[in-house]
């Protein structure tokens, strides 16, 4: 390794943290533990099923999360494809819970899944650790929600999910709903109730281009302005203050206070400028930005028996070149050699 990064990873370390060329402080880990799902969502996946990229083994997404972590990152999220699906789950559950971050503190430990297996595994995935779940939830009636999910029965698995998820404690629940216009926003107004009745966070994201077909445009993206109106007009709405620069979500609650909803508009706000994440995917690749057009093989490395402190060195390297935004909608746009599915959303 050259002795320059050595040195540069030394200073970061001192200031325990990573930041990047345009002075955003990344502390925010997203890891892929499997390309794999159970669900082939239409808007998502062709229909195809299966992995298309390895997985490594547990104790090497320990050791490349701890790398990160003993870098300055502070929030571990896993993912996947659907990570309930991944062998060990619990026990990385577990091993995360022991880590401890630069000033010793626990990490903020999440993990998103579909929630299809959820209702098997929210206790034993609080009991090892794991502080909170994020639900994809694309529909609040069961015949749209199936028609999406291409999974008989996927509906009511996933409603027991997310209510064993709030008997296990692994509060506050978040429901994420991907809209696109024509197929799933006669849901919103649902969706709001829902947050109500459920007692969960629902979350309205907007679609990107990052489906393994070719569906995105412009115009099938439901934009923030347009959700909050029309919930407006069922349920008055107030906007809540962000709690950091870094939350991707704008938010509101009802009225009356009850109740909180959403919306992380990447397309028509784009947070770029306030972004702290970085991604790992399932095969160990680091990825700076989802729309990334590279990926930084971490994981060869780490096989080709590079030390913690050189993998440490390449990871602050990388970190320092990480794209100052996306280009959706712009001219010349390309969308990334891997799907939302392949990456880890
Ligand atoms: N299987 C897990 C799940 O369903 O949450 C984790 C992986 S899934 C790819 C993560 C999230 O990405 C889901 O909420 C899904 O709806 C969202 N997603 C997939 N494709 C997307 C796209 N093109 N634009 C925005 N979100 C997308």
């Amino acid at each position: 390794m050259a002795s320059t990064s050595l040195s540069d990873f030394s200073t970061a370390a001192s200031h325990g943290r990573l930041t990047d060329s345009h002075g955003r402080v990344i502390h925010d880990l997203r890891v892929s533990i499997t390309d794999r799902c159970n669900y082939k969502c239409v808007y998502c996946r062709t229909g195809e099923v299966g992995a298309q990229y390895p997985e490594l083994g547990i104790d090497e997404y320990l050791r490349l999360i701890g790398l990160f972590v003993g870098l300055g990152v502070t929030k571990v999220r896993l993912t996947g494809g659907e990570p309930l699906l991944r062998r060990g789950l619990v026990e990385l559950v577990k091993q995360l819970a022991a880590m401890r971050t630069l000033t010793g503190e626990p990490l903020d430990l999440a993990l998103t899944t579909n929630g299809h297996l959820l209702d098997g595994l929210a206790k034993p995935l609080k009991e090892a650790g794991l502080q909170r779940v994020t639900v994809s939830m694309d529909a609040v009636d069961a015949a749209t929600f199936e028609k999406i999910t291409r999974i008989e029965g996927s509906f009511k698995a996933v409603l027991g999910g997310v209510r064993a998820a709030r008997a296990a404690g692994l509060t506050p629940i978040k429901i994420n709903c991907v809209l696109l216009r024509g197929f799933n926003d006669d849901q919103i107004e649902g969706f709001a109730r829902f947050a109500r009745e459920e007692d969960v966070v629902v979350r309205f994201i907007e679609f990107m281009p990052l489906e393994e077909g070719r569906l995105w445009t412009p115009e099938i993206v439901v934009p923030l302005k347009e959700i909050v109106e029309r919930i407006g007009r069922v349920l008055p709405l107030v906007e809540l203050p962000a709690r950091e620069a870094s939350e991707t979500a704008r938010r509101y609650t009802f009225a009356d206070g009850v109740g909180e909803i959403g919306i992380i508009a990447p397309v028509s706000q784009a947070f770029c400028g306030a972004c702290s994440r970085v991604r790992l995917t399932s095969d160990g690749k680091i990825r700076t930005c989802l729309f990334s057009q590279v990926e930084h093989d971490l994981y060869g490395r780490l096989r080709a028996g590079e030390s913690d402190s050189e993998l440490s060195a390449y990871i602050e390297r990388t970190v320092q070149g990480k794209e100052a935004r996306h280009h959706i909608g712009e001219p010349g746009f390309m969308k990334p050699s891997r799907s939302m599915v392949h990456i880890g959303g």
